[in-house]
């Protein structure tokens, strides 16, 4: 099997595993517990928010809360500054978000708040103009995302948040790190100095999928969501996931040893990836083109055909992907992210996201690069819109087949 799907989740790695296993055996008291037995368990959860804290540079352990899940932190930040600063009723966000945030919004609008969704140009990096004409006395949050899941396109994130702290420092800015966090630099005492929240999720880096973490800046202003024990220094109750937790810190310290030579070599994989598949294959583009993006992710475009089509067929060779529509949860909606990014509508159903992760190696990718331009020929040959005899895309105007396909 060739796994280029690491943007939905991570093989879980070997350390990671290992250094889990003593806490699902002998070590598995409550954290809480005041006997000498779970003294040692209390210590591996404590160190492991010391080496995530130092890691994103928290000025203070106790900044970095845990979690169940990068979902789990975006709602408790968003809804707990809410509650804390109810006179505010105006959030901004982005059109291009992960659901986990999107969905909030909208849910916030049917309740009466005010949020502004900021769009972004053709190559996906946000309408920064339209992002600072939003900004407003009764603005009470902003949550942007460093990295796009689907394009793997990068948002500015320290020239946002100096914007928004310069116009009101009392704006608090969340930003989603999920798909950044061990893929690019994050530092929350220099350029995330303005972040005052950071939600990311463990089984994006190798550490299990239920384990999470929300750093919260102390002095913000943000009440507790999940309300029960004393745990989490009352700010998250509820027992601690030991296992998963230590297995997290080892994720983001194996991470941070190997962090240059992994970042360079899944980046080297995907531009042989992107080179090859454009060479091969005419009429694709590449989603986010021209943008910053992340070093593991290539969205590519292959015009006229499905994408669902697409990953069936390389599922039949093995190979792992996603489409950019929403297909998995029984809709056949395109994506949300290239529909605000205008990608063309025989593009956008045909688009396909390959992300790579550490373990990637030369020859799946050679693998894919061989394999590729076959499948999407075969499915070509099938498309209505595809000329075989010049092996062109057949005179049709765009408009007429928009017409066709409300
Ligand atoms: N934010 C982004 C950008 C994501 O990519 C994801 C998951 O894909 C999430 C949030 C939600 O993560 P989880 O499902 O772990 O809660």
């Amino acid at each position: 099997m060739i796994y280029l799907d690491n943007n939905a989740t991570t093989a879980v790695a070997s350390e990671v595993r290992d250094a889990m296993l003593p806490f699902f055996a002998g070590e598995y008291f409550n954290p809480s517990s005041m006997y000498d037995a779970a003294k040692p368990v209390k210590h591996a959860v404590e160190s492991a928010r010391e080496l995530i804290a130092g890691y994103l540079g928290a000025s203070q352990s106790s900044e970095l809360l845990f979690t169940s899940c990068a979902t789990e932190s975006i709602n408790a930040a968003i809804f707990g500054a809410i509650r804390a600063n109810p006179e505010r009723r105006h959030l901004i966000t982005t059109a291009v978000e992960h659901p986990a945030v999107l969905e909030i919004g909208k849910e916030l609008q049917r309740e009466g708040f005010e949020v502004s969704f900021i769009g972004v140009d053709r190559q996906g990096n946000l309408n920064l103009g339209e992002f600072v004409r939003e900004l407003r006395s009764d603005t009470l949050l902003v949550a942007v995302m460093h990295a796009n899941n689907e394009t793997g396109v990068v948002f500015p994130i320290e020239r946002l948040s100096r914007v928004v702290k310069e116009t009101d420092p009392s704006i608090l800015f969340l930003c989603d790190a999920t798909q950044s966090m061990t893929k690019l630099p994050i530092r929350l005492d220099s350029h995330f100095r303005n972040i005052d929240m950071l939600a990311f999720s463990g089984h994006k880096f190798h550490a299990p999928k239920g384990v999470g973490g929300l750093f919260l800046r102390r002095g913000t202003r943000c009440r507790t969501f999940l309300i029960g024990g004393h745990q989490e220094s009352g700010r998250r109750g509820g027992t601690e996931n030991v296992p998963y937790i230590v297995g997290m810190a080892k994720a983001v310290e194996r991470a941070a040893a190997t962090h240059d030579d992994d970042i360079n070599r899944m980046e080297r994989l995907r531009n042989k990836l992107e080179a090859g598949i454009i060479q091969k294959i005419p009429n694709v583009e590449v989603n986010g083109l021209g943008a910053e993006r992340m070093p593991n992710t290539l969205n590519i475009a292959v015009h006229y055909i499905e994408g669902e089509g697409i990953l069936y067929q390389l599922s039949s060779l093995g190979i792992c992907a996603s489409s950019g529509s929403a297909c998995t949860s029984g809709s056949l909606e395109p994506s949300h992210v290239l529909t605000a990014m205008g990608v063309p509508f025989t593009a956008k159903h045909g688009s396909v996201r390959f992300s790579l992760s550490r373990y990637t190696t030369e020859r799946e990718i050679d693998f894919v690069i061989d394999s590729f331009p076959e499948i999407v020929a075969r499915l070509r040959r099938m498309s209505p819109y595809w000329d075989q005899a010049t092996n062109k895309p057949r005179q049709t105007k765009t408009a007429a087949i928009e017409m066709k396909f409300p």
